[in-house]
């Protein structure tokens, strides 16, 4: 029964392209166990930017005058000449104060790109509910920074997505407005339509698979709002699909595009539609208000990016795993910005209005 199992995985593997079987072999590769307790020293050792003598470079000062000073808990350190800091492989890196194994890191990886609740990916990967809810904002932080250099081109289409105010998991009530009474999950708000108890969250995307979206305004949105959101997002030349919001003519304008406006209760204007907008944000509502049954509005930025990048992106399966594996594993961070501070987000992370000033 196995012979027959593993010939047949086999037939299949061997059936596809060289380019594929080679992306399978490197998956392979850094999905084996690591059992040694250096498992995040060597992963870094072999990924970093490491200067020719193979050691790393200064995480504070950046220099490359770095010489090793001992060990500590079986990890080497080493010692800045210039800045006199010491510094072990993962001081500074993503890995930055974390005692789990990297082989742990790789289940997650998983569990994250199969959208598993908290308590699956913990049982998963041995680690608590409180380290997994850490670790799933690590990788959405690090998705966070590459998510930032996002532009859009060609046919972008663009509209904005409405959610109702959450401060889910905030024990403290002084996070929620005087006068504000806790809500259950699916109670309705006590305003009608698009008031000031709603964040707007103007999104857009375009045919390569690239997505954008933040959270902005209470309410509906300005042409401010709008501008703040997605004018440094969309480039000159491409063309935005909107509907009929007053704004859009003047952010199109603002970011030279050509601007297409579909009219109000009509689906299409010639070759255009806003079909896979509305595709993504019905993903995207999906993503939070069902599957992951609602999501606390200071953690909603890092839940749009988590639906770019699992559900939208067009990067197949394994392109996905190897972009968190080499880019956002590896990516530098500031002392103590992840997880540290996570619980003490902004509860209304609202964008300034920077063409308000
Ligand atoms: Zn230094």
């Amino acid at each position: 029964m196995f012979t027959t199992a593993v010939d047949k995985l086999l037939s299949q593997f061997f059936a596809l392209s060289a380019e594929e079987r080679s992306c399978i072999l490197e998956v392979l590769v850094d999905s084996q166990p690591i059992n040694n307790s250096d498992g995040v020293e060597s992963f870094l050792s072999k990924r970093l930017d490491v200067s020719r003598s193979g050691r790393p470079a200064c995480p504070h000062c950046s220099s490359l005058k770095v010489v090793k000073n001992g060990r500590h808990c079986g990890t080497q350190r080493f010692i800045c000449r210039d800045c006199s800091k010491s510094f072990g492989w993962s001081s500074g890196s993503f890995f930055n104060h974390c005692k789990k194994e990297i082989s742990q890191w790789f289940k997650y990886v998983q569990c994250f790109m199969d959208r598993l609740p908290l308590r699956e990916c913990a049982r998963r990967c041995g680690i608590s509910l409180d380290t997994s809810f850490k670790w799933r904002h690590r990788l959405l932080d690090g998705l966070q920074k590459i998510h930032n250099s996002v532009k859009l081109t060609g046919v972008v289409e663009a509209d904005e997505v409405y959610f109702s105010i959450s401060y889910k998991g905030s024990r403290k009530f002084s996070a929620q407005p005087a006068g504000r009474e806790p809500k259950k999950r699916g109670m309705r708000s006590t305003k009608r339509g698009l008031s000031d108890e709603k964040v707007c969250v103007p999104t857009a995307v375009n045919l390569e698979g690239k997505s954008t979206g933040v959270v902005c305004n209470l309410g509906k949105p300005t042409t401010a709002n709008l501008k703040t959101a997605l004018g440094c997002k969309i480039l000159p030349g491409s063309t935005l699909v909107t509907d009929s919001l007053g704004g859009y003519p003047l952010l199109a304008e603002s970011c030279k595009a050509k601007h297409v406006q579909i009219p109000s209760k009509k689906h299409k204007k010639g070759i255009f539609n806003i079909q896979l907008i509305n595709y993504y944000h019905s993903a995207l509502k999906a993503m939070t208000n069902i599957r992951f049954r609602g999501v606390a509005t200071k953690y909603l930025n890092n839940y749009i990016v988590y639906n770019n990048f699992v559900t939208f992106a067009k990067e197949s399966f394994m392109e996905k795993i190897k972009i968190l594996k080499n880019e956002i594993f590896t990516i530098g961070v500031e002392e103590r910005s992840f997880s540290v501070n996570i619980s003490k987000r902004d509860p209304l992370p609202l964008l300034k209005d920077q063409y308000l000033l």
